[in-house]
């Protein structure tokens, strides 16, 4: 009996990514940026030991993304998977961290335990040296499907199909494009222009507007949650950010209503986050 899945995004921003993904028998994490410690401690407010989890899928080979695999690894004895050229990529920098201590780090399967899955190539990052092949995710276990994507300068067009319908969503809203473009014109961000216009170009980040151009063709009634993610956060100062939760949230909030649905949009933290701030686990029938 196909078992249905949970998701629940431990930490989603520009420091530290990880997704939880379960199927009650096969316990998976998307993405592992942020310390080892910290994972453990998000998880067992899951009451998951991280000795059960049967795989950490990294998406791309961004230090956000893959921080503490190795130490998870070495630790808990999880195996890592990933694309041939992230692993390259990863192993390649010099503040790889503790990716080393990853033994036989593994492609991609069809499938971990009962949940399948299938990644979907993204445009984002400085070229393969950069940030690998960077992919989205879908899982699937009997009828229940959870997409998972941030990272992207762009969504191909295939791989929104793919979404339609997904019964839950974690999708990058990484800035609020007025936000950039008011600092691209003031002279005190000129030391960030290069940057903020990587962003916001075909292999940076999703905008909320891209996001919600998205959600348009992949939203229907059987998706009964968004997870806003990965969004952006700058110069360790808020009224710096590119973004934040609730112009993020009230966006997709807009499109939600504007297509009649009634899909329910989950809270998501940054790596900062306090004793209150519970991560939201979504079971998805
Ligand atoms: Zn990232
Ligand atoms: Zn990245």
């Amino acid at each position: 009996m196909a078992m249905p899945l949970e998701v629940c995004v431990l930490a989603s921003g520009s420091s530290a990514n990880a997704t939880y993904i379960s199927s009650g028998r096969t316990r998976l994490l998307v993405d592992c940026g942020l310390a080892a410690r910290e994972i453990v401690r998000r998880l067992a407010e899951l009451s998951v030991d991280p000795k059960h989890l049967d795989g950490i899928l990294i998406s791309h080979a961004h230090t956000d993304h893959f921080r503490s695999a190795g130490t998870m690894f070495a630790k808990y004895g999880v195996p890592v998977f990933t694309m041939l050229e992230t692993e390259d990529a990863i192993l390649g920098k010099p503040a790889c961290g503790s990716f080393w201590r990853v033994r036989d780090c593994r492609l991609f399967p069809e499938s971990i335990g009962d949940i399948s899955i299938q990644t979907h190539e993204v445009p984002h990052g400085g070229g393969v040296w950069d940030s690998g092949r960077p992919v989205g995710f879908i899982f699937r276990s009997g009828t229940s499907r959870i997409g998972h994507v941030t990272d992207a300068g762009e969504l191909p067009t295939s791989f929104v199909r793919a979404l339609h319908g997904v019964g839950a969503l974690v999708i990058e809203c990484n800035y609020h494009r007025p936000i950039i473009h008011k600092k691209l014109k003031d002279p005190s961000f000129a030391g960030y222009w290069s940057y903020l216009k990587w962003i916001d170009g075909p292999t940076g980040h999703l905008s909320n507007g891209q996001c919600v151009d998205a959600l348009a063709e992949i939203l229907t009634e059987d998706t009964a949650a968004v997870f806003p993610a990965h969004i952006s956060e700058n110069h360790y100062d808020p009224r710096r950010d590119n973004n934040d939760f609730n112009i993020a949230s009230s966006s997709i909030a807009l499109q939600v209503a504007g297509m009649g649905l009634r899909t329910r949009i989950c809270r998501t933290y940054r790596r900062e986050k306090t004793e209150g701030q519970k991560s939201e686990l979504v079971r998805v029938d």
